[in-house]
């Protein structure tokens, strides 16, 4: 499920044709559906009901104006940085629904979450749980926290996004969990309010979180019999998403899992969702700068790079791949490869794809999530534009980076 549809053979996203905004804003350049992320957003919430704070994992994609929109629906907010949280500050969010999950959350940013109110901080070591309890205590506060537990299941994705394994670094295995609870229940500047865990992402197969999920509310349990009140479990992020043939959970799926290990629980729960929000409702539009061929093997050379959408490089990752027009072409097989000096340097591989003349244009799907955001200058290459359709019309939403972009922080010194 997309926002993009074929009409009169041009590729639209909702309303727009998506080579008209290729011609004003240039390529690369990334599309997202605001009426898309809206259903997404509201499916899910709705589903999980009143009592879940559904929040939105900003480093999936954190376009200003995605959290303003996010925020304005009411959506929580999940970060892992101290940039995140000036992001999400920026775009009003509302810092009493955000978490702060990360293994390696300096002073300054543990600061920087106290002062500013938020949530929940979700804590992944003893020493972070002391260094946190410290900050506090300068502050004059108390500080929210949940312990991150690592549940130890398998989440059956693949092993970069797999977080929720006991040799993973994120996360305290659930035994040691159990006794830093005790031991730091009366510290006097920390409050134990929830106990938290995300085991990776791009789930298809849901079994994985509603054993995690159990394993929290064993641990709830236990904890509760010895007189610790805690208020909410925050199950993470992770649901999965159709970028080829997966058969992707549902929001009601996903609900229907929380539901089931955590009945009867009276307990908030609180969810990270950042692809099954993000993933789809984005496009990266890319032109064809040469097509050439080595030995009969054809390569569709595009403007745009590893540096742009890092996904097929770093995991592997299939991302469908559509022309902004469909003419009668004939399909050839191709690896659509970028511009950047290294063979990893590929959007697809040995892929069927139509004839498309230099100069014409072509759709990245599922470029949404975990796409600009991970993009880089890498090849002195300016980030792309962000654009946003929105009901009936199209917003620029970051500019292209200019050459200056480039070498500003380098002059002047
Ligand atoms: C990355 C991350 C998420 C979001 O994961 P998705 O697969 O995009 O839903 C949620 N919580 C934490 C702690 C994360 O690190």
């Amino acid at each position: 499920m997309h926002p993009l549809r074929y009409h009169a053979q041009q590729l639209y996203m909702d309303d727009q044709p998506l080579d008209d905004i290729a011609e004003r804003f240039g390529t690369p350049c990334y599309v997202y559906s605001e009426l898309f992320l809206r259903e997404r957003y509201h499916a899910f919430a709705h589903a999980l009901g009143t009592n879940t704070l559904t929040c939105y994992a900003v480093k999936a994609n954190g376009n200003l104006q995605l959290l303003r929109l996010l925020a304005s629906w009411g959506a929580g907010f999940d970060i892992v940085s101290g940039g995140e949280l000036a992001r999400v500050l920026r775009a009003g969010g509302d810092p009493g629904k955000i978490v702060f999950s990360g293994v390696g959350k300096s002073r300054a940013e543990i600061r920087a979450a106290l002062e500013a109110g938020i949530f929940c901080l979700n804590v992944e070591s003893a020493a972070e749980l002391e260094r946190i309890a410290q900050i506090a205590a300068e502050l004059g506060v108390q500080a929210p926290v949940a312990l991150r537990v690592n549940p130890d299941v398998d989440p059956g994705t693949h092993q970069y996004i797999a977080t929720g394994l006991k040799e993973s670094k994120f996360g305290i295995p659930l035994a040691a969990a159990a006794s830093l609870y005790r031991q730091a229940a009366l510290w006097p500047s920390v409050k134990f309010i929830g106990i938290a865990a995300h085991i990776g992402s791009q789930l298809i197969d849901l079994q994985p979180l509603g054993a995690a999920a159990a394993r929290l509310r064993a641990l709830y349990e236990e904890l509760q019999r010895e007189g610790m009140r805690l208020q909410h479990l925050d199950l993470g992020g992770g649901v999965g998403i159709r970028y080829q043939d997966e058969v992707a959970p549902s929001p009601a799926d996903y609900a229907a899992v929380l539901d089931t290990a955590l009945a009867g629980l009276p307990v908030r729960r609180v969810v990270e969702l950042g692809r099954a929000l993000v993933g789809n409702a984005g496009v990266l539009l890319t032109r064809v700068e040469y097509w050439k061929e080595n030995e009969g093997k054809h390569f569709c050379v595009v403007d745009a790079g590893m540096n742009d959408l890092l996904r097929p490089s770093l995991y592997g990752a299939w991302h469908t791949i559509w022309p902004l027009r469909q003419k009668d072409l004939p399909m050839r097989y191709c690896d659509v490869v970028g511009p950047v000096c290294e063979s990893g340097d590929f959007f697809a591989k040995n892929r069927p794809l139509a004839s498309v003349p230099p100069g014409s244009c072509l759709a990245i799907l599922g470029a949404g999530a975990y796409g600009f955001a991970m993009s880089s200058q890498y090849n002195s290459r300016p980030r792309a534009a962000e654009v946003l359709v929105t009901g009936g019309q199209v917003q620029l939403i970051r500019r292209r980076e200019t050459l200056a972009d480039l070498l500003a922080a380098e002059e002047g010194l």
